[in-house]
């Protein structure tokens, strides 16, 4: 090595590599049956994949409009109103990004400014907190406690301070498969309704909610979508996360800030992909309205495989994750479970712990079920000998 090289002083110094990234590879590894990462080990719909493939050969291959692609963004806002019922105006409100990751990282980086403070909920997907911290804001989390993970509105109002400036929610919500429901957004609107605070609604799982009340979603609640950006991604819907195209909702003066940032990270988003989506959502509207009967059944599956098992499961509401209770089982932490798990045992999944700010001292496993039934159940066969 050349005695020149610069050794940057990191802005991220605690920062490693995801928990996604590292147990996918130790999976790879030891060839554990990968119930870690979060992505299905089947294929999408035929017919969006030959859209793909159609639009490439028609020669759709240079660069997209900036905030996507008008068919797309017009079957987004006709989606939106049948779901939500409200249309987004698809010029002003409506951003295509290379998945919710980009959505999320813009809308952070677009509203917060240094000293402001971010509340999010612990356990907390891992992606909120770098980009928080990169715009130099400080994060205030609030530690949900299982089984049922529900928000405490009066610790929420306790955090509330004059320089909150957004709140980052998650629902249905990963890890923990538990879900918002519609009291969980009045209490958000009577806490920040007088004060210049704006939500960041991740609802990437919208489509995979098993509550009896079905999806709650910020674009749902007629004040909170006002200063509200919600955030949703093509690829747990179309069941092709490699392909890395989701959107926002955002009013257009949100949107407008959010645009800023995305015309400089991605400046647009895979041109014969958005075409592809946009085809698919005017050729099969309502393909949506069979996830969760899709989902549950592998949920169901695993459930059932697991009954002989000394793990304890714990409620699923919604998301393709389940959690597992291994207290019965080792007295290990959970990263350290984890890792033993994928090497002995030879199956990968994700500790929660990760998720935190705080100690997390339950012996709580994420274990995704976006899986075909055979490698559920050749899982759920080693994990029941434990
Ligand atoms: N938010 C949550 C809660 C997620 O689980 C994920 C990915 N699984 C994302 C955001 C990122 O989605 P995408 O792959 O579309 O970037
Ligand atoms: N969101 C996925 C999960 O929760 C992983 C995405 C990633 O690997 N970045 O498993």
């Amino acid at each position: 090595m050349s005695d020149n090289v610069l050794i940057p002083d990191s802005k991220l110094p605690a920062l490693g590599t995801t928990i996604f990234t590292r147990m996918s590879a130790l999976a790879q590894a030891h060839q554990a049956i990968n119930l870690s990462q979060g992505f299905p080990d089947f294929d999408g719909p035929r017919y969006l994949q030959e859209r793909l493939a159609y639009h490439v050969a028609q020669g759709a291959n240079q660069y997209a409009p900036m905030t996507g692609v008008q068919a797309l963004r017009e079957a987004i806002a006709d989606k939106t109103e049948a779901l939500y019922g409200y249309k987004p105006d698809a010029a002003s409100d409506i951003t295509v990004t290379a998945g919710a990751t980009e959505a999320l990282y813009a809308a952070i980086t677009a509203l917060v400014r240094a000293g402001d403070e971010v509340i999010c909920f612990d356990p907390s997907y891992d992606s909120y907190a770098p980009a928080v911290e990169l715009a130099g804001g400080v994060l205030k989390r609030i530690a949900l406690q299982p089984p049922h993970f529900r928000v405490d509105w009066q610790a929420f109002n306790d955090l509330l301070s004059e320089r909150t400036r957004l709140v980052i929610l998650n629902t249905p919500h990963n890890p923990s498969a538990t879900v918002w429901r519609n009291e969980d957004f009045a209490a958000l609107w009577q806490a920040i309704s007088d004060k210049a605070v704006y939500v960041l609604s991740d609802e990437v799982y919208e489509h995979i909610c098993f509550a009896q009340e079905g999806h709650a979603s910020v674009l749902a609640h007629p004040q909170l979508r006002q200063r509200a950006i919600a955030v949703s991604s093509f690829g747990k819907t179309y069941h092709m996360t490699g392909w890395k195209v989701g959107y926002c909702v955002a009013p257009a003066a949100l949107s407008a800030e959010l645009r800023k940032v995305h015309q400089y990270l991605t400046f647009s988003v895979n041109t014969p992909a958005q075409l592809a989506l946009a085809d698919m959502l005017r050729a099969e509207p309502e393909h949506y309205l069979q996830l969760p009967d899709f989902y549950r059944q592998r949920r169901d599956l695993l459930v059932n495989a697991l009954g002989n098992s000394r793990l304890e499961i714990l409620p699923c509401e919604g998301t393709y994750f389940l959690l597992a209770d291994y207290s019965a089982i080792s007295e290990l932490d959970d990263v350290s479970f984890c890792e033993w798990l994928t090497t002995e045992v030879g199956v990968a999944a994700i500790p929660l712990s990760v998720f935190c700010a705080d100690p997390f001292p339950h012996k709580l496993i994420r274990l995704c079920f976006a899986k075909q039934e055979a490698t559920l159940l050749a899982a759920a066969e080693r994990l029941c000998r434990l």
